[in-house]
């Protein structure tokens, strides 16, 4: 799960550590006022307007603007609220931007990047820290990876300040500036932990002019599995920042994943399931989602897993791909056949199946009068819907 940059910053708060901080307002009316309060509460005429959304680049893409006076922040807030936000995370759509964050300024000295992931080859978290912070991390990653510096952490073990000292001398940091990054840092890793995120971003961390250390951005995301865990996180949840079919999805315990291509497919199993996208691409198809329907999928499951795919309006072609196991083929079906008696069936249905019970379905699927066409071998079902698909894409 996902949470806002202010939503960050709070959590943040709550381990001690000093951020740049503000109020948000979600209704155009409330601007000014949140404004006037920003400037009152932090002492400070100039404000950052901020653009909430659930991705990272709105720097760049005119979602965070700079404000001198309260004139211009409201000029800036009634441009941003509403606004469309495209950058090179949100996808050629952007996002649509119903929360603005209205925060304290700071003169910058310098930005640096730090960040917390899990590193699986290694089996350990790995803290990065770069001086080249700001807005092209993924840049200086690529071109220059030697500005990055990284300390490997053992979880049974935690950080130890020895880490936390080599990534400050990293930054170059000294004297009083350099206690203050080290607290952060062993701060970063404790939230990291103890709220089971699975990625703690801080980009930029700013030295001010004056020197003091602050935490300007935030983002975390955290692992779904361990939520029940923190219900003060969980309520952060913001739907409207998520793909509408996969929350539905997720309503039914269904494991969908909305791509790009139009080739929708239902599978059994996520492994199984990655492999069908695999043999589409190999036979020259873009897949429309990843769904695997899960091993207890019954009828009802599956009928509204075959909704969601074909309530996507790219999806030019079906793949059924199910190797019943615990699954039963008879089952899967019946869904089917129930979600297209419910809402017609406007694309070709190709389906492979096999395993428990394939010859009942096949029956289940012939008496129906479904239009759809059986293949034999993943390789063969691949090929017929790429190919299907494309013929439905002319049309
Ligand atoms: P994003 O990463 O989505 O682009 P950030 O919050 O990192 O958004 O802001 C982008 C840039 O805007 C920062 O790198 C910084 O240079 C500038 N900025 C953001 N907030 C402030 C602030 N309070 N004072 C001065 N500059 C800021
Ligand atoms: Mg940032």
């Amino acid at each position: 799960m996902k949470i806002h940059e202010f939503q960050g910053k709070k959590i943040f708060s709550k381990f001690g550590m000093p951020v740049q901080d503000g109020y948000v307002f979600e209704k155009l009316e409330n601007a000014a006022s949140t404004i006037k309060r920003v400037q009152k509460d932090f002492d400070t005429e100039d404000v950052v307007i901020k653009a909430q959304i659930h991705a990272g680049g709105r720097g760049k893409g005119g979602g965070v603007k700079y404000s001198p006076n309260f004139e211009k922040a409201l000029e800036n807030a009634k441009n941003i609220f509403g606004m469309n936000l495209k950058t090179h995370q949100t996808g050629k759509d952007g996002q649509k931007v119903r929360k603005v964050y209205v925060t304290e300024a700071f003169d910058i000295a310098k930005e640096f990047y730090a960040a917390i992931t899990l590193d699986r080859s290694k089996g350990m978290d790995i803290f990065m820290v770069s001086s080249e912070g700001g807005l092209d991390i993924e840049k200086i990653a690529e071109k220059t990876p030697e500005k990055i510096t990284k300390v490997w952490i053992n979880p049974l073990l935690g950080i130890k300040s020895f880490q936390a000292r080599k990534l400050a001398y990293a930054l170059e940091l000294n004297g009083n500036v350099s206690k203050s990054a080290i607290k952060i840092f062993m701060q970063m890793y404790k939230c990291y932990q103890n709220t089971d995120a699975t990625i703690l971003e801080v980009n930029p961390l700013i030295l001010t002019k004056d020197q003091k250390v602050v935490i300007l951005d935030s983002k975390i995301n955290f692992d779904d599995n361990a939520l029940f865990r923190h219900k003060d996180i969980a309520e952060m949840r913001d739907l409207n920042e998520e793909d509408p079919m996969e929350v539905e999805a997720g309503k039914f315990n269904l494991n969908y994943i909305k791509l790009d291509g139009n080739v929708g497919c239902m599978v059994n199993g996520a492994g199984l399931a990655m492999a069908t996208m695999d043999i589409i691409k190999i036979a020259g198809g873009e897949p429309s989602n990843f769904l695997d329907v899960g091993g207890t999928a019954n009828s009802e499951t599956v009928k509204n897993g075959f909704r969601i795919i074909l309530s996507d309006k790219n999806v030019k072609a079906i793949l059924i791909n199910i190797f019943g196991g615990i699954v039963r083929c008879d089952r899967v079906a019946n869904g089917v056949v129930q979600a297209v008696k419910e809402l017609g069936l406007k694309v070709p249905v190709i389906v492979r199946l096999e395993g428990t019970n394939a010859k009942e379905a096949q029956q289940i699927l012939e008496n129906s009068k479904v239009s759809i066409t059986p293949a034999i071998g993943m390789k063969d079902a691949a090929e017929k819907v790429v190919k299907a698909a494309l013929e439905n894409q002319e049309i």
